[in-house]
Order: C-alpha cells, then structure tokens, then sequence
C-alpha cells in the first residue's frame, strides 16, 4: 500500500489546511488521514517558532562548479578522473553517464520533540520542547498558550505552534525574503474580531490557493 502511494502522482489535489489541538507523530497523523504510514508528509523547516531543522540523508547532485578545473562553457561531462582526484576539498564522484556529482546534506525539518542534536547543550536545558513539556502545555488553564498542529496539504507539511485560543483562519499579511507571513487567528464572534494568536512561516505558492477579502477586523492581542 505505500509503495502505491509513493509512486502516485497528485492530480486534481484539492488544497486544505486543518489544525487540530495537541501534537502526534507523523505516522499518527499519516495514520489518521491516509489509512497508514506512507511518508507523504514531513515535518516544516522553520514555519513557527518549535520547528526544529537539520541536515537529512546525503545525495548525490550534479555539481555545477569546479574551482580549478571548470571551463567558462561550465563543460561538466566527460572530465578524466585524475582531475577529480586532484580536488580533495569536498567529495566529488563521478557517476557512469559522466557527470560530476558532489555529496551534499539538504536541510530537513525534524520533529519537534524528537531526540537532542547538536543544537542542545549537553547537560543543559534543550534547545526544543520535549514530548513532556508539550504534553503539559495542552493541560494549560483556558486563555493561556496550547499545542496545536497545523496540516497543509499544499506543502504537504505538518507544524506546531502555539495557541492561546483555538485558531480558526489564516491571515497572510506580508511577506520576507519570498517567505510568507502568516497569522494564525481566532475569532471572536460578538465582536466579529480575528485575533491574532501566532505567526507562521509559508512557502509563497500557498497564497495560490487562498480567497482575497476586501477587509478584516483584526485585533493583535485579546484583552480578556
Ligand atoms: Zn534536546
């Protein structure tokens, strides 16, 4: 069954953005929405505050620069392998077809409560909430800060932020270094009022699939 999903491609995916209050693995949630573990979401990078990131599994790719023995035409192909050899600074392979390949570590978003790396002091405090600290913050007082996860079906991500109240809209506002600026917004009814609960950190593409609103009643911090 994951093996079919993983070779499927996505047509006529339908975009959806849903929250739900607390924290799971991604295998829970895989669980929940598909019917089994199949590996199609991951964790964000830095969307909010508890992302936590860092370099995944190497792979190889092509290598577009070599310092000494590149020509101005950037002729990649067919180079002898002395010269590779000669280039002891950083890993270059070459594959079968001819093409220089350098081993490279791409950024990944981790769990937020998974195992201590080397952002985490050894015998300090952690530089990331554990699975305890989280569980205690769902068992908060009403009116103070919650975990709550946010699934994007666009980005195919997961995130958790914190909440005091329940969100209910997303608010993209502005934008930084092509990364959008995203407020997660509980709504006040009596007053009609979007409140302001966290900010968020989104890719640019899904500003595609959100309404435009000719205005908003937005209140930046509840006062009750
Ligand atoms: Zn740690």
């Amino acid at each position: 069954m994951a093996r079919n999903y993983r070779r499927a491609k996505f047509r006529q995916v339908h975009p959806r953005l849903f929250a739900f209050e607390g924290h799971m693995s991604i295998c829970a949630i895989e669980e929940k929405l598909f019917g089994a573990a199949v590996g199609l979401i991951r964790w964000s990078k830095n969307a909010s505050p508890l992302s936590r990131h860092g370099p995944g599994p190497a792979v190889l790719e092509p290598k577009l620069h070599l310092p000494e023995n590149d020509t101005e035409q950037g002729q990649l192909a067919g180079l002898p392998q002395a010269q590779g050899d000669d280039n002891p600074r950083d890993s270059v392979e070459t594959q079968a077809e001819g093409v220089w390949r350098v081993r490279t570590y791409p950024m990944i978003g981790k769990e937020p409560w998974g195992p201590c790396d080397e952002q985490c002091p050894p015998g300090g405090p952690c530089s990331h909430k554990t699975d305890e600290e989280l569980r205690a913050l769902e068992e908060s007082p009403l009116g103070q800060d919650k975990i709550f996860t946010l699934i994007d079906t666009v980005t195919m991500t997961a995130t958790i932020f914190t909440a005091a109240w329940p969100p209910q809209a997303l608010i993209a506002c502005g934008t930084e270094g092509g990364i959008e600026r995203v407020l997660v917004c509980s709504y006040d009814w009596t007053t009609g009022t979007l409140f302001k609960e966290a900010v968020l950190r989104f890719p640019g593409k899904i500003l595609e699939s959100m309404h435009r609103l000719p205005s908003i009643r937005l209140g930046l911090r509840r006062t009750w």
